[in-house]
């Protein structure tokens, strides 16, 4: 018979063993938790490095082989994309290898341009993505004189590319801009495109397709019509293999023989009013490219749609946007005050009065030769020394000038300045 003391004993001892199943069940639970949660940490921590490493040898490889000055590329090869648009295949006549340059950048080209007097400067953004490493691309616009203006010339260094045959050499400066798409965030991204400003955008898509990345991507293309329409098998090509792509073409001018729903998607401009029907949030970077009157609608209608100004990155292709953009971009911009500018080589001195864009402007104006470029800040053809006093910026440079330099361009007087000049 079982006595009192064993059945206590029993119990006494059941209790201990549910302690001890309990503990044991609770530290596997612990031990698991800390596993997973160690393994969680790990995985990140290798993409993390991962990232880095990636990042690292990138910019590695940019340094390893970026370039000083101009140096010399062969035109490989000639495409005609749509109707005067033509893109061009540069390989470099040393046969060293490339940069690889991040997506969205631009290469300078010093070009000599018959009948001109000096080499003509101008930038143009790489048209493809950073993986073909054997050429880089650029797509150019041959410029036709102004509507309002059909006696002047037409556009000199555009004209100048698309009469080079294939086989001439250029003289280039290696990739620079900071307009550029960060290949390592995973943050849904909008790339926007107007006319030939698609060209950089177009980068940063071929650079997402080609490496792979699974990020949402919309491409918002506006051009006039079919004839303008570049890269268009192209394009279909993307949003037929990558369903992160999404590709919407916007045309404001269709003819006849151009196809909704084939050809392009939406008749009209590109909008923020297009963004808010076809984004399920506006929760996205945007990159935009375009003509002036498109940059400065986007770039307004984003603001007033709630999307931070970190998120909105843009790029001009030329002064008249710059003037437009200034505003927004320098808050702190010299106010329109009167400060006197010394040019001292030209041995003039003058009054600022706040009326001119630009201190490079401002000297064209009133005679005083200076070199210029891309007039955006971008190719350093105008960089002058500071002989006295400072300037202030209306945007960010893609140029940084050297110490006691500045950028005529797009710089105004911050006060009383004297000039090499
Ligand atoms: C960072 C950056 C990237 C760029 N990327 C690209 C790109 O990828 N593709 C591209 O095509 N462009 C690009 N551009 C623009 C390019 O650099 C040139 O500005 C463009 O090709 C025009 O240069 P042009 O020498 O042909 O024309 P310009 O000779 O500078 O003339 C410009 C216009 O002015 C007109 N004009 C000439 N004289 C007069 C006059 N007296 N009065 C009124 N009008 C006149 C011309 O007919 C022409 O329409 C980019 C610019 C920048 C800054």
């Amino acid at each position: 018979m079982i006595g009192i003391a064993e059945i206590a004993g029993a119990l006494v001892l059941g209790g201990v063993l549910l302690e001890v199943v309990a503990d044991a069940s609770g530290t596997v639970r612990r031990r698991l938790f800390e596993a997973q949660r160690q393994r969680v940490a790990l995985d990140l921590f290798r993409a993390r490095v991962g990232a880095d490493l990636a990042a690292i040898r990138r910019e590695q490889e940019q340094r390893e082989v970026a370039w000083e000055g101009f140096r010399k590329f062969r035109i490989d090869r000639k495409v005609m994309e749509a109707e005067d648009i033509c893109s061009f295949y540069f390989t470099p006549h040393d046969r060293m290898p490339l940069p690889r340059f991040r997506p969205g950048q631009f290469l300078t080209f010093q070009l000599r341009v018959p009948g001109q007097p000096r080499p003509v400067i101008r930038c143009y953004s790489l048209s493809d993505s950073p993986e073909r490493r054997e050429y880089y691309r650029c797509t150019i616009k041959r410029l036709p004189p102004p509507r309002d203006k059909p006696e002047t010339l037409p556009g000199l260094a555009s004209s100048f590319f698309h009469e080079c045959s294939e086989g001439d050499l250029i003289d280039v400066r290696a990739p620079a801009g900071n307009f550029c798409l960060d290949l390592n965030s995973d943050r849904p991204v909008v790339l926007i495109g107007g006319g030939i400003g698609l060209t950089p955008v177009l980068s940063m898509l071929n650079a997402i397709c080609d490496a792979n990345i699974p990020r949402e991507t919309w491409f918002f293309y506006g051009v006039r019509n079919r004839h303008e329409h570049a890269m268009y098998e192209h394009l279909k090509n993307i949003a037929a293999h990558h369903p992160n792509i999404h590709l919407v073409i916007c045309y404001s001018n269709p003819t006849e023989s151009c196809a909704l729903g084939s050809d392009y998607n939406v008749h009209g401009w590109v909008s923020v009013d297009l963004f808010k029907q076809m984004l399920p949030s506006n929760n996205y970077e945007f990159y935009i490219c375009g003509p002036p009157a498109m940059m400065e609608s986007v770039t307004q209608g984003l603001r007033e749609w709630g999307v931070p100004d970190a998120d909105v990155h843009f790029e001009a292709f030329g002064p008249a946007t710059v003037k437009r953009q200034a505003p927004a971009a320098a808050p702190d911009a010299a106010p329109a005050q009167a400060f006197k500018i010394s040019f001292a080589r030209s041995g003039k001195a003058i009054d600022w009065e706040g009326e001119d864009d630009s201190i490079l402007e401002f000297a064209k104006k009133h005679g005083i030769a200076m070199s210029s470029g891309c007039r955006a800040g971008n190719c350093g053809t105008c960089e002058t020394a500071v002989r006295e006093g400072s300037v202030k910026y209306l945007l960010e440079t893609g140029h940084k000038p050297t110490e006691r330099s500045c950028l005529p361009c797009v710089a105004v007087p911050a006060g009383d300045l004297v000039l090499d000049a």
